[in-house]
């Protein structure tokens, strides 16, 4: 058995209860394959053992009063998986569906996905299994200030960064920032994603969203094409899916859906981002909404999904971005996609597609940007932000989002570059994870063991 095969075999051995961690470490492992077999320090060293176990996992009750005078209990984590390029960072997801195994999954990626920005920042991963959904503003405000009575301790300018993800925005980081501040007496940037007025970076919201674009962008280029007149699916419709859609729209594609975890939008004439960000961002409504104000959408209620497929994926577009959550394109998506004509998918959220729908992408040879390239965006416009914090001042958009367009198009070249030195030209998933680890690695090995 082959070296990442056999740390795969003792990870699937160690923790079987974790699904979704083993599924980032079985796409990661199988493809780095060629890099130890080529390298023997790594297995020397034993890199990729290390790698796949955090450095540190903190994990913790957090307690809170609701509405009603009655007390809450939630489960809180910070997985510092790996500093050996920088402070760890990653963001902080806030979801039902929030685990151990699911904060490795993303910690996991997040090690690789920063050291492909080219910038100095490690890897990590937090959240709780809290629900924003149905929440009044001052529950939100209490659950946040006292998940970061806990998280306080672990984290810091120099230490540990967090962010958002899904559930975490702007209102969220602002009620977490403020009660670090009073907890430490500290003005530092410990969080990204503030607010304008108290260190926030312009560009930030935008970024992933943006990012994403911007390396498809290149990634369609380099294979002759433009995005021009291109019809784009787009899952999800919260942070990411919202500024995807919009910087297609810069780019003269059209976006024509847009989903929720209760239905999807289409819209043939191209979705309404204005409509949208009022929907999702002011009134925080549910996409019913939408369809309410724009009357050419049609919406499809996720009970009327075909068996086994979601609807986003059904209809015939030449792009697909999926922008939501994990596993959210299966492989009877990706073959939908592919009969009808789809030839380019970019992924703005984490995991998105299986294992199964990567190999359909892989073996249809179709322009396929793996999350942890495409997305990347996201933590490397939160490390301008870091940038701007430690030097007590702030950049223009302009200046943000022309060095967001500049990390993309070399993110892109890095990993299309490495692929080709791998003999698999256009496999960017395996040009992502090799051109990601070779440098955490050999840090790894500088830095000696303890
Ligand atoms: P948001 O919370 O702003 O939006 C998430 C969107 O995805 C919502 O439309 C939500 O619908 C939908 N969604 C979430 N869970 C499910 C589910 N189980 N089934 C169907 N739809 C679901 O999060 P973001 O836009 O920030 O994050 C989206 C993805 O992008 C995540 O994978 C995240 O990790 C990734 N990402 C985000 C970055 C960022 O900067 N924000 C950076 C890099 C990656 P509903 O409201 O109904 O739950």
């Amino acid at each position: 058995m082959s070296y990442t095969q056999r740390v795969l075999a003792s990870l699937k051995a160690k923790y079987p209860f974790q699904p979704e961690f083993l599924q980032a470490a079985e796409e990661i492992l199988t493809t780095l394959e060629p890099v130890v077999a080529k390298e023997p320090k790594y297995e020397k060293y034993k890199i990729l053992e290390r790698m796949v176990e955090p450095e540190r996992t903190i994990s913790f009750r957090v307690e809170w009063v609701d509405d009603k005078g009655e007390v809450q209990v939630n489960k809180g984590y910070r997985v510092q998986f790996n500093s050996a390029i920088g402070p760890y960072k990653g963001g902080i997801r806030l979801h039902p569906t929030v685990n151990e195994g699911v904060l490795k999954f993303l910690g996991l990626e997040q090690i690789l996905k920063n050291s492909l920005t080219g910038t100095p920042i490690g890897g990590a991963k937090g959240g709780s299994d809290f629900d924003p959904k149905g929440k009044s503003e001052t529950e939100i405000m209490r659950f946040c200030q006292a998940f970061m009575i806990q998280l306080h301790r672990y984290i810091g300018a120099t230490v540990d960064v967090p962010a958002g993800d899904i559930g975490t925005g702007g209102r969220e980081i602002g009620y977490m920032y403020g009660a670090y501040k009073r907890l430490t007496t500290r003005y530092e940037g410990v969080l990204t994603g503030k607010g304008l007025n108290y260190g926030g970076s312009l560009a930030r919201t935008e970024a992933t969203g943006y990012g994403t674009v911007y390396f498809t962008d290149a990634m369609v280029k380099d294979r002759g094409d433009s995005l021009q007149g291109k019809k784009c699916a787009v899952s999800g419709s919260g942070n990411v899916a919202i500024y995807c859609c919009e910087k297609l729209y810069q780019l003269g594609a059209t976006p024509v859906t847009v989903s929720d975890s209760t239905g999807t939008i289409y819209d043939p004439n191209g979705i309404k981002v204005d409509v949208l960000k009022q929907v999702k961002e002011v009134e925080r409504a549910r996409l019913t909404r939408y369809a309410e104000l724009v009357s050419t959408a049609e919406y499809t209620p996720v009970e009327k999904y075909p068996e086994g497929k979601h609807q986003v994926w059904c209809y015939k577009v030449d792009c697909a971005f999926p922008c939501a959550t994990q596993n959210e394109l299966n492989e009877e998506d990706a073959k939908t996609l592919l009969a009808n004509g789809c030839k380019v998918v970019a992924e703005g959220a984490n995991m998105p597609s299986t294992l199964g729908a990567i190999k359909q992408f892989l073996d249809a040879k179709i322009a396929y940007a793996p999350a942890k390239a495409a997305n990347a965006g996201g933590v490397a416009t939160s490390q301008l932000e870091m940038e701007q914090n430690a030097g007590m001042t702030s950049w223009t958009f302009e200046e943000v989002d022309s060095k967001l367009h500049t990390i993309m198009t070399n993110l892109y070249k890095n990993v299309a570059e490495t692929a080709r030195e791998f003999g698999v030209e256009g496999n960017l998933v395996l040009g992502a994870n090799i051109a990601g680890f070779r440098k955490v690695a050999d840090a790894m090995i500088a830095q000696g063991v303890i």
